[in-house]
């Protein structure tokens, strides 16, 4: 090839990236909706006291970074003695228990549990937890969860976000809701995916799968 051809090809090769960049940059950064339902997670002393000694979780659906929907329900109950059953553990167990419910379930418990990431329990609402061989009264644990968005390192350089970074994200169907303060979190492990409550995702008319788009 002569070095005219190389010339030509190497600017439409240029050009084509160029397009794509600002076709890419105008769209905005795409990320995958996972809708989180109400769930628990619990200390392995927990789930003993409720489902007996050595009860190990077993296993129904992988989920992202190691951890797993398990086929272990229970039923939650709050002070005013509503109760919601059928409430999913999340494997594995944890060093803490903590059960994350939307805004709505809170009100049909009659529970004021606050906004908050999770793993920050600290002074979160009481919560009871009824399990087939025992009950347990968690005197904190129990909060709603603030959406976020996992992504990999990679994922957020091509975003250009870091963690622990808030962004705005836009979903592009009829309702057209913007979100703010959405959490960026970084991980290895972790699988492009932004993590809303049952209530996010009803108000907004987005199901799991859909996509959403990072304006910031
Ligand atoms: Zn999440």
């Amino acid at each position: 090839m002569d070095t005219k051809n190389i010339e030509m090809i190497t600017r439409m090769v240029i050009e084509s990236l160029q397009k794509q960049q600002a076709q890419e940059q105008k769209n905005g950064f795409m990320v995958p909706i996972g809708v989180s339902a109400r769930h628990i997670h619990l200390t392995q002393a927990d789930l003993e006291v409720l489902y007996g000694p050595g009860y190990q979780l077993t296993k129904k659906k992988e989920l992202m970074g190691g951890q797993f929907a398990s086929n272990e329900l229970l039923t939650i109950v709050g002070l005013k003695l509503r109760a919601i059953e059928n409430v999913r553990i999340l494997g594995p167990c944890r060093k803490f228990s903590q059960v994350e419910i939307s805004a709505t379930d809170a009100m049909k418990l009659g529970i004021k549990a606050p906004l908050r990431e999770s793993g920050d329990i600290a002074g979160s609402a009481p919560i009871a937890l009824v399990g087939p061989k025992g009950a347990l009264y968690l005197k904190e644990g129990c909060i709603i969860a603030s959406r976020h968005i996992h992504m990999s390192p990679k994922d957020a350089a091509q975003a250009g976000v870091k963690d622990g970074d808030y962004v705005s994200v836009k979903a592009d169907n009829d309702r057209g809701t913007t979100f703010n303060n959405v959490k960026i979190r970084v991980d290895e492990s972790f699988t492009l995916e932004m993590h809303i409550d049952t209530d996010e995702a009803n108000a907004s008319g987005i199901a799991t799968g859909n996509t959403v788009t990072i304006v910031k």
